[in-house]
């Protein structure tokens, strides 16, 4: 499929004449072609237009119809065969395994929303009945449901071409609400983008829905982004990317006539806990695993563990130790962008200078985008009082911090900022100091895993990819599951409505099948 550079508006393309860009081989130094032209505010607003003239018919697509079109989009990326892996190999560096199983997993999660919509507890239907004769005053009959929240504006995120990208988590959970999607392409990745913006426009076509039920503008430079966010046919946003990018996103919803909310992934260090039994028992295979973890694609995961906690003493040197031996045989590996290796370079650098701050170990200086990992240790009381010891750096590095006593691991736990992750390395005998964690960490976390490592995001029902700030905008949803369809549906409450006014998913007769909490009481 030839790449043509430009935008998809509905059932049709851009000719747009805005800023000219090229993709970037970061792996062989050079560009890619073709040129591609950047959305200009005519497309934003006819992508929004088509938008909003799509939603009543399509958030009142039967769930069965949904269903179909999800698994439609899913085949059509899979017919673009290994064009996409290459292109996705050139945009972003990254190896052909890695993207082969990120396409499996964008399908899987295009599947599983299908799958939800089948299922239907995503309506929330609730049924009050009527009750005429009670005393004091008589019951109204109440019913509610949730609907589709409108338009969405989804941003693709860099780490994830396809996966976080056009037809990712929150284009696949709004489209699953019965949301419109206009997609604000990643520049790291526009041929990428554009050949599953395609499939996506197929799938639109070929399910005969209506034009507008999805759009992709490409381009470079914040004020797309911003413009696409101000746009009030728009009434929800999903991002992922940078704190200070998705900060720039929230202020310009929050500042609208009409504002929105915006579910932003943002920033995350994921601190990893040695409790003491755990580290004396099994310190060595803890350090190889955990190196395995930071190193994993060079270390470009929103879930990579930039903090290791743990008690000061003999295991905890051992485990510093046998982490820098790890680290020395790893190798540096290519970044995403020019732009996000000169800030991992930043990141560590200014790390490295911190007076209280030691190198572990460095992988030795590479080329052109290549990272080298490295590693840090420090003490808490330093990582109390410096807040460039907490910041995110995203790449392949981590910060060890030993702590005097106990009390000080809590400290530094309540220091922490919001986090998609926490994780205790624990055996038997550190349950005791698990439960005192527990509390603090379920207040600053979305997810805490025992025994494992954070790197590695089952797209599943029970999966929470989220977390206070600055981990996401708002904490109370997920970017990764079926839970993610929540983000993208508001409730409405009918109230006195005749049987032949209501939505199917709350009539008394149920043609939907679905389970409805009747009186309180689950049922179907
Ligand atoms: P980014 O710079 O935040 O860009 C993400 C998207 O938002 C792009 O489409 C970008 O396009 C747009 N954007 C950025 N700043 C904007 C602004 N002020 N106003 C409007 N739109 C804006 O993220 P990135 O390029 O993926 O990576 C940069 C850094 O983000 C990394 O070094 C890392 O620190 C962090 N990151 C975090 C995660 C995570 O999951 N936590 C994932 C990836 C990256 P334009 O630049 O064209 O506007």
């Amino acid at each position: 499929m030839a790449i043509s550079g430009q935008s998809i508006i509905g059932n049709s393309q851009s000719n747009s004449k805005g800023a000219v860009f090229q993709a970037f081989d970061t792996a062989r130094g050079k560009p890619i072609a073709p040129d591609f032209h950047s959305a200009d505010r005519q497309d934003i607003e006819r992508a929004c237009t088509l938008a909003q003239a799509a939603f009543d018919t399509y958030r009142e697509t039967g769930q069965e119809a949904r269903a179909r079109f999800l698994e439609t989009i899913a085949q059509q990326i899979l017919d673009i065969g290994d064009e996409l892996i290459l292109r996705a190999m050139a945009e972003s560096g990254l190896p052909r395994a890695r993207l082969e199983g990120e396409r499996g997993r964008t399908v899987g999660q295009l599947r599983l929303f299908a799958a939800v919509l089948r299922e239907g507890s995503w309506n929330d239907a609730r049924i009050d009945p009527a009750l005429p004769e009670r005393q004091p005053l008589p019951r109204v009959d109440l019913r509610l449901r949730n609907i589709a929240i409108g338009p969405v504006a989804v941003f693709g995120a860099s780490n994830f071409p396809l996966a976080f990208s056009v037809a990712g988590g929150d284009t696949a959970a709004a489209l699953a609400a019965g949301c419109p999607v206009v997609v604000k392409a990643h520049p790291a990745h526009p041929g990428t983008s554009e050949l599953v913006g395609r499939a996506v426009q197929q799938a639109v076509a070929s399910c005969k829905l209506p034009e507008g039920v999805f759009s992709l503008l490409t381009g470079v430079g914040n004020a797309l982004g911003i413009a696409l966010v101000q746009n009030p046919q728009i009434q929800a946003v999903g991002f992922t990317g940078s704190r200070q990018g998705g900060l720039a996103l929230m202020q310009a919803a929050a500042a609208r006539p009409q504002p929105i909310p915006v579910f932003a992934e943002m920033s995350s260090i994921n601190p990893v806990y040695l409790l003491p039994a755990a580290l004396a028992a099994r310190g060595e295979a803890i350090a190889g695993n955990f190196v395995d973890s930071v190193t994993m694609g060079a270390g470009q995961f929103c879930t990579n563990p930039g903090l290791v906690l743990g008690l000061a003493g003999a295991d905890f040197e051992r485990f510093a130790q046998l982490a820098s031996q790890q680290l020395a045989q790893r190798s540096a590996a290519t970044m995403l962008t020019v732009g996000i290796h000169a800030a991992y370079q930043q990141g560590v650098a200014t790390l490295a200078a911190q007076a209280e701050v030691r190198q572990l170990g460095r992988v030795a200086a590479a080329d052109g985008c290549q990272a080298a990992p490295a590693l840090f240790i420090a003490s808490a009381a330093a990582f109390l009082s410096n807040p460039v010891l907490g910041a995110e750096v995203f790449g392949p590095v981590s910060l060890l911090v030993a702590c005097a006593d106990e009390a000080e691991l809590l400290q530094a736990t309540e220091h922490l900022e919001g986090q998609l992750t926490a994780t205790l390395q624990m055996d038997e005998g550190d349950k005791a100091l698990a439960r005192r964690l527990l509390p603090v960490l379920e207040r600053k976390a979305g997810r805490i895993l025992a025994n494992g490592f954070p790197t590695g995001v089952e797209i599943s029902h029970a999966m929470v990819h989220g977390g206070p700030f600055p981990a996401t905008s708002d904490s109370r949803s997920t970017s990764v599951g079926s839970a993610a369809i929540y983000r993208f549906l508001r409730p409405v409450s009918y109230q006195n409505l005749a049987q032949d006014l209501l939505p199917e998913a709350v009539q008394d007769a149920n043609p939907l099948a679905i389970w409805q909490r009747r009186d309180g009481q689950l049922r179907k």
